[in-house]
């Protein structure tokens, strides 16, 4: 297996767990871009936004992603985003939300 997501949830590869369910993993991004950053990912293989055509399962990511903001008391506010293929800057070719938060953030993007 090939796609480095996918050996993480198979726990091939280490990852500082969150939360789980029988859909979702959330775990700790390797390299936090803010004080809180989780990516929150659906456990069978889906590549990007671009190819996700299950309602339930988006809707499991988007409860996870709320579910890990009130675990890690994100209560201030907190940021989801979706990096989607090339041009979106996806770098992991398996379908996550980043949550982001822990701090004030900044503009949404750079004008
Ligand atoms: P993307 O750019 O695809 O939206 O985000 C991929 C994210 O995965 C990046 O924020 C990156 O730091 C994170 N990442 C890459 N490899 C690993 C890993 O092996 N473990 C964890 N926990 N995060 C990773
Ligand atoms: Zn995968």
């Amino acid at each position: 297996m090939s796609c480095l997501f996918c050996r993480i949830v198979a726990g091939e590869l280490p990852c500082r767990k969150v939360w789980e369910n029988e859909h979702v993993l959330a775990f700790h991004d390797i390299r936090p871009a803010a004080p809180v950053h989780v990516l929150v990912v659906p456990k069978r293989h889906v590549e990007s936004v671009w190819e996700l055509d299950d309602r339930a399962l988006a809707g499991e990511l988007l409860l996870a992603a709320a579910e890990v903001a009130r675990v890690l008391r994100l209560d201030a506010g907190f940021r989801l985003i979706a990096n989607t293929r090339h041009d979106g800057g996806q770098e992991v070719g398996h379908l996550h939300l980043h949550v982001v938060g822990g701090k004030r953030l900044g503009p949404m993007l750079p004008r």
